[in-house]
């Protein structure tokens, strides 16, 4: 058996989501491509005698993520022994860079990445395919956590295939202040889109285009959330932050998934710095963070046996 993996876990944004409307079940029906971004928690895994999680913060807002039984992370290695019958007790440590609550599937992402630790720890050797569906029963996010790169959602999210696309893009990500709970966002877009007829949600073909082109300037027209009206009116001052992000010449702005992080398209990493330069002239903004996207899902980067 290993003694320790050290796995990396990315942030997602979406570049399109379109909800439609609400099913029997109480969910949404998604349409949405994601991009993992180069904007990482770290998990680590031991085998232990009791079970254990430790979680720290570097950079980032740590209240809110439970260090009990109740992390996403703890519960899908527990999915992950019920699947084998097996006892997989682990003593886990969260090293969190991804805002909390942030529309950036952090947590998803967590357990994606508790997912394939345990797998190798254990020497477990699950199939890709029964990764993926504990991945979609643990949450919507969670699939794409594993896969990475760029790739469309349908169904809850969980549904996954991978995006043509060429190039990298350089995004700044603007964490909001606080976080925005998911089920609210979902609510208040439900309270704003009352009595309207919602179509069935679609992946716009400018989007896909861009992406296969890579061209930085057409996805970035092309980019969109169903959810932002509803993340804007739970957080007005962040229309003027993207207004701002699209003055200081980035191809594209939007609320990153539920909000309130939010996202700026440019092609290079040199972009990238005027864009957050001019944000933070404008608005006085704390200065973004500068990462690429595409990058590969949760991987395990270190061990030993
Ligand atoms: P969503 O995937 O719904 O868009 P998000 O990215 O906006 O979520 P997360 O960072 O996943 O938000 O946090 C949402 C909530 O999940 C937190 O407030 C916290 O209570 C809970 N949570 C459980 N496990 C974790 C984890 N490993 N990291 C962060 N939050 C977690």
């Amino acid at each position: 058996m290993t003694a320790e993996v050290r796995v990396t876990a990315p942030a997602k944004i979406n570049l399109c989501l379109g909800v439609g409307p609400v099913r029997g079940d109480g969910y949404h029906p998604l349409a949405t491509v994601y991009q993992a971004i180069g904007l990482y928690d770290e998990v680590v895994l031991r085998p232990a005698d009791a079970p254990d999680l430790t979680v720290s913060g570097d950079g980032v807002d740590i209240t809110d993520v439970p260090a009990d039984e109740t992390n996403l992370a703890m519960r899908a290695v527990r999915m992950l022994a019920e699947h084998h019958g097996e006892e997989l007790t682990v003593a886990m440590h969260v090293r969190k860079r991804i805002p909390v609550a942030g529309g950036l599937a952090g947590g998803s992402t967590d357990a994606a990445a508790a997912l394939v630790g345990a797998d190798l720890l254990f020497d477990l050797h699950t199939p890709r395919d029964e990764l993926l569906e504990l991945a979609g029963r643990l949450g919507s996010d969670v699939p794409f956590c594993l896969v990475g790169g760029t790739a469309m959602g349908s169904g809850r999210g969980e549904v996954v295939t991978p995006v043509m696309t060429r190039g990298e893009y350089w995004w700044v990500v603007v964490p909001g202040a606080g976080g925005l709970s998911t089920p609210a966002v979902y609510g208040e877009h439900d309270r704003l889109s009352a009595g309207r007829r919602i179509a069935e949600p679609e992946i716009p073909d400018e989007l896909l285009a861009g992406l296969r082109a890579g061209d930085a300037e057409k996805l970035g027209a092309a980019l969109e959330d169903d959810l932002q009206p509803a993340a804007l009116s739970l957080r007005p001052e962040l229309e003027e932050l993207l207004a701002a992000g699209r003055m200081a010449s980035a191809h594209g702005a939007l609320v990153s998934g539920s909000g309130p992080t939010t996202v700026f398209l440019c092609d290079s990493p040199t972009h990238a710095q005027r864009v957050d330069q001019g944000l933070q002239y404008e608005l006085a903004t704390e200065p973004g963070l500068i990462v690429k996207g595409p990058v590969h899902g949760a991987r395990v980067v270190g061990g030993h046996r």
